[in-house]
């Protein structure tokens, strides 16, 4: 029989992260959103908590965990009104990535710091050039002796200027049969001569910063390649699903949190003689929003669930950062609606996480993206593209 009890384990897990996120707060997220400062107080007291390694195995000084309690982590951070965007790239993508990809050396050097939060890791995959369709990226790695030299760019990577260094997707070849490129992943410090980046702005208020990346005949010694030249896509497809995961646990977090506001506003505030709550135009989007919240919640768990028993994991994560994206917007969007005026001011710090909602549908894989492979491998429908 299957059990959607938490374990007492998970239990302790989310009051431990909820007691930590709480001495922060939404109104302290706000402000690091508004300045476009990441919030690195929370970041570090997390990581010397162990949450931002959860994942990370305990030989390495982790948490020994999975994408379950990572999830977990960070849904619980943003329900208390902290969603962090690098748990998506640098916990997720990076430590999973490394955790089942890396070599013996990769894993010393990289993994002990991520352990404690300690170092933060991007990921680069986004081009200009290529978007969504990811075989068009032209970012290209050559072999020059017992190294690699790595010449390109990306663009909207966040978290560069916090990170050690960027897992990058690079172009190794062509397969000679599909024409596709042949990719390969490779860990460049952000130290590395020939790296530079700039500023990207968003207009969406997010506490971490994103950026335009140059690779100017960048050197990696050999060591930094993750896995096997030119088979990339397996390592890569083990750090997305994670990647999908996160965002859907963020967006989850930021759903309950904001409906949890609302829901308070709502029983408080009386302009009628009774609760605005009490009007159905405002407690109904608030009950649909819920549902559509708790439904990607337990898409979420599964698609963690199955991540970590090695089981496919592609249809529940894609799934689930599809529903999940799609409740938090609603969710946002409802909450502030019941603010009325205040929902759009400073001091209700609403609109930072609609920004993050409204992200977490474009990004790490839009919602077409989404729809495409749901449509394609689950339905078995013709790919359109
Ligand atoms: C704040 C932010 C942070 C980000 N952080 C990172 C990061 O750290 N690392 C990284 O590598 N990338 C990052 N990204 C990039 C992000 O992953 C891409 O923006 C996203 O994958 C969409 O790619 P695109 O912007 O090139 O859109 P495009 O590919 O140009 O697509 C534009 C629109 O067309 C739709 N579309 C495209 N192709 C199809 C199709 N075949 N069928 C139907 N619809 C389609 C898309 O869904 C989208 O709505 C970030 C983006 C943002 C905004």
């Amino acid at each position: 029989m299957a059990d959607f009890s938490d374990p007492v384990e998970y239990a302790d897990l989310r009051a431990a992260v909820r007691e930590i996120t709480a001495a922060h707060g939404p109104g302290e997220y706000a402000e690091h959103a508004r300045t476009a400062t990441p919030q690195s107080g929370l970041w570090n007291d997390l990581g010397k908590a162990g949450f931002i390694g959860i994942n990370v195995p305990a030989e390495y000084g982790g948490g020994g965990a999975g994408m379950s309690e990572l999830a977990i982590v960070g849904e619980e951070a943003a329900a208390a009104g902290c969603p962090l965007l690098l748990l998506l790239v640098s916990s997720a993508i990076g430590v999973e990535v490394l955790a089942r990809h890396g070599s013996a050396a990769q894993k010393q050097e990289w993994l002990t710091g991520l352990a404690d939060g300690g170092i933060k890791l991007a990921f680069a995959i986004t081009e200009p050039d290529a978007g969504s369709n990811s075989h068009r990226i032209t970012t290209t790695a050559v072999r020059d002796g017992d190294d690699y030299l790595i010449s390109g760019s990306k663009y909207y990577i966040s978290g560069v200027d916090e990170s050690a260094g960027i897992l990058t997707v690079a172009r190794t070849g062509v397969d000679e049969i599909t024409g596709k490129a042949r990719i390969s992943l490779f860990l460049v410090p952000t130290t590395a001569p020939g790296l530079s980046w700039t500023a990207l702005p968003v207009a969406a208020q997010i506490p971490d910063k994103q950026f335009t990346v140059f690779y100017d005949s960048v050197r990696v010694p050999a060591t930094g390649l993750v896995g096997i030249e030119g088979e990339g896509l397996r390592p890569l497809f083990d750090g997305l699903n994670p990647e999908r995961i996160m965002s859907a646990a963020l967006a989850v977090g930021v759903g309950r949190h904001v409906l949890a506001r609302a829901a308070a506003y709502a029983g408080s505030r009386s302009v009628w003689g009774t609760p605005l709550g009490t009007h159905q135009g405002v407690s109904h989007p608030l009950a649909k929003a819920l549902i559509a919240v708790e439904t990607a919640a337990l898409m979420t768990a599964k698609a963690a669930w199955q991540h970590d028993c090695g089981l496919p994991a592609g249809a529940a994560s894609n799934m689930a950062k599809y529903a999940a994206g799609e409740a938090a917007v609603a969710a946002v969007d409802a909450a502030i609606q019941t603010h009325g005026g205040n929902g759009l001011s400073v001091e209700y710090g609403l609109i930072p996480l609609w920004g993050m909602a409204r992200l977490l549908q474009i990004a790490p894989v839009s919602r077409e993206m989404v729809l495409n492979y749901v449509a394609q491998h689950t339905l078995g429908l013709p790919r359109s593209y």
